[in-house]
């Protein structure tokens, strides 16, 4: 396959289940490659939660989710992984050989002879802003994210939202747009405390404007977006007049490409056997909280599991013809080579 990556394994999804996967692949002597939609890994962990402390990771009383994350970085860090961040799996196809072709939306394509899916509760997605109208103005002058900031340079902008991106942003480009309006649906912020107080400062002084409002529509005038019409907290309806909307309603995950491969799926979740959980697609495997069975449980320990024995499965569907015996991380002089035990 031309131009493609060539690879024994690829996991889809760097969150605790495929970062864990890296480990287990690595103890048995399979080097892989990991794509995640996100910039970071750590899934959930760091992206949902990064702060709060977890209490059932075997063995560690308490742990902090991003804490987590780290120590499993730490411990797969021998194993060289290959790291391919924010892009997002889009396709996986079978080829004639059972050999699979995975693109990403950055168009980096896989030619990989197995595959593991460890997609979580999907690829994490902006939430919309879904107004009325909205959705034809979306990547042109609707955005969930800033590709360059040049691009609003002396725009008139509204912001919505009232999270940390949300303030980062109204407080970079005040001074820097033409106009800068934020909109948050109500009083608490869950940004920084300084960066809060920065933009109230802002506000007071008239730099920028701060409407306390839900959007409601894009204003839209012969198919030229004019801004959009937010209510007040206190009923009013307000125009905003801009040209271009910048939304930070955050991150949700949706299970996206992933339901489009062929795949069993039941309840947004992939089936998969308990011994190998392999898919429906020989090659093909499911951990962590994309796959399902009978008696699955959603936690991080039980995805660990799942890893050691997908990756046994793993080498054995890379070479039928020889036996991957059990060997203890303790005593096995293999192993301690592979983990740069001295
Ligand atoms: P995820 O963490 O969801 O990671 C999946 C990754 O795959 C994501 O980064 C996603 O971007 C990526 N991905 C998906 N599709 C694609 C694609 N097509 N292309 C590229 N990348 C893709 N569990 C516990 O065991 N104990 C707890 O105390 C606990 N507390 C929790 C508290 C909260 C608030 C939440 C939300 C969850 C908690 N959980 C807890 C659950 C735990 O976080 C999940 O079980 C765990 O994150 C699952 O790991 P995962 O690797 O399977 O998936």
């Amino acid at each position: 396959v031309d131009g493609a990556i060539q690879a024994d394994v690829v996991i889809v999804g760097a969150g605790p289940c495929g970062l864990f996967q890296i480990f287990e692949l690595g103890l048995l002597g399979i080097r892989a490659h990991i794509i995640d939609s996100l910039k970071h890994p750590g899934g959930q962990c760091s992206e949902l939660y990064p702060e709060k402390p977890i209490y059932d990771i075997p063995a560690l009383p308490v742990c902090g989710a991003q804490e987590l994350v780290d120590r499993l970085l730490q411990q797969a860090k021998p194993f060289n992984a290959q790291f391919h961040l924010g892009e997002e799996v889009v396709e996986l196809r079978i080829l004639e050989d059972h050999t699979f072709l995975l693109r990403t939306s950055q168009d980096t394509r896989f030619h990989a002879r197995t595959v593991i899916i460890a997609g979580g509760l999907g690829s994490f997605q902006p939430r919309r802003l879904g107004v009325e109208g909205g959705e034809a103005f979306e990547g042109t002058r609707i955005h969930y994210k800033v590709k360059s900031a040049a691009e609003f340079t002396g725009k008139r902008l509204v912001i919505f939202g009232g999270g940390d991106s949300a303030l980062d942003w109204t407080l970079e480009f005040a001074g820097k747009a033409r106009s800068v309006t934020l909109v948050h649906r109500r009083p608490e912020f869950r940004a920084a405390p300084a960066s809060v107080s920065r933009m109230r400062d802002l506000v007071e002084h008239g730099s920028i404007k701060y409407v306390e409002a839900i959007a409601q529509s894009v204003i839209a005038t012969d198919g030229q977006f004019q801004g959009v019409r937010v209510k007040r907290n206190d009923g009013e309806i307000v125009d905003l007049e801009a040209d271009h909307a910048l939304v930070f309603f955050g991150l949700h995950p949706k299970l996206g490409p992933i339901a489009e491969w062929g795949l069993n799926i039941d309840k947004r979740a992939i089936l998969v056997d308990t011994e190998k959980f392999q898919t429906n697609i020989p090659g093909v495997f499911a951990i962590g909280d994309i796959n399902t069975y009978p008696g699955k449980k959603k936690l991080i320990l039980s995805g660990f599991h799942e890893a050691a024995l997908a990756a046994f499965a793993v080498a054995h569907h890379l070479n039928p013809a020889k036996k991957v015996p059990l060997q203890y991380t303790t005593t096995s002089p293999i192993m301690h080579k592979r983990l740069g035990v001295p």
